[in-house]
């Protein structure tokens, strides 16, 4: 198998594109891949910050990697969430890519902000660790991009996970969740820009390139992720492609296309009332979460 730009012997064929690549323009079309999503969606400027949120897994560190190669001006978010057995490496794996290139890193530590993992806060919220663990990165993320003067949030959602979300919504019929699974959602009041620079990239690019590229990353899963259901629907996607490549960029192609038949995904935000970020609701569900003394306080008074 050849390089279809050199000729060369190629290592890697990109069956959505039919297309078999050398490792330079591999790289090469990976590089061109991440620039092309920035430049088409309008997702950031070269002199604008961007504050890069990373796990330790291959995804994140392979868009912090990117971002700093194309020329962007990063730093790096990692949420410790507390899970014992795991957070730990995670974290290592910050750090360590955080020092080999030089990157400025900042970690909010769950069990230093609230005395206790994920874990264990999901048991006494009666929420899954999931779900908790979405809405505290979330609201994390989002409250040190707004105080640090950040222009975006940049996260690791490769073209896999947003056709699995997309999906999932779809059967689901959850239509303001579809109409969110955009490459960008704007700014609006203090909920910053959030971008996804890897979105026409599969899991399975990221991979090679993170390999190619000698990227230091973690390859534990989270204790977790077997709970979430999306992974079936990624399993199936990943069936079907086998059998039809090019299916899932196709489809999220198509939906891209069609995003306006499922409305803005738009809803009416106001600060919540204890503290101060957006929300749909008076109090914001961080708060109702995990400030339930203040919450009964702010119901007595009003
Ligand atoms: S699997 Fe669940 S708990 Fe683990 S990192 Fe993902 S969302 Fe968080
Ligand atoms: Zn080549
Ligand atoms: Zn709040």
């Amino acid at each position: 198998m050849k390089c279809r730009k050199c000729k060369e012997k190629a290592i890697i064929k990109l069956y959505e594109h039919n297309l078999p690549l050398c490792k330079e323009h591999f790289l090469e079309f990976v590089e061109g891949r991440v620039q092309k999503a920035i430049t088409d969606f309008g997702m950031v400027r070269k002199k604008e910050r961007v504050l890069v949120v990373i796990s330790g897994g291959k995804d994140s560190l392979t868009l912090a990697f990117l971002l700093r190669k194309l020329g962007y001006k990063i730093s790096l978010l990692h949420i410790d969430l507390g899970i014992d057995g795991y957070s730990e490496i995670s974290r290592k794996f910050c750090e360590e890519f955080a020092h080999l290139y030089q990157l400025p890193l900042q970690v909010i530590s769950i069990k230093k902000e609230w005395g206790k993992g994920i874990k264990e806060l999901a048991r006494e919220t009666y929420k899954s660790p999931c779900s908790l663990c979405g809405l505290v990165k979330r609201y994390y993320f989002n409250k040190f991009a707004y105080e640090n003067g950040f222009s975006c949030v940049a996260t690791g959602h490769n073209l896999d996970d947003m056709v699995s979300a997309l999906m999932a919504n779809l059967l689901g019929w959850r239509i303001s969740y579809i109409a969110k699974q955009t490459p960008v959602l704007p700014e609006e009041g203090k909920l910053k820009k959030r971008i996804k620079p890897l979105v026409y990239l599969t899991e399975r690019e990221i991979a090679a390139y993170a390999f190619l590229q000698r990227i230091p990353f973690s390859r534990q899963d989270c204790p977790y992720a077997y709970t979430a259901s999306f992974l079936k629907i990624k399993h199936l996607l990943n069936q079907l492609e086998v059998s039809s490549p090019g299916t899932k960029y196709s489809f999220y192609l198509g939906f891209l296309k069609n995003k306006q038949l499922f409305g803005e995904g738009k809803v009416t935000l106001r600060e919540c009332a204890l503290c101060g970020f957006p929300t749909v609701t008076e109090i914001c569900s961080f708060c109702k979460t995990f400030r339930k003394e203040e919450v009964r306080n702010y119901a007595g008074e009003s």
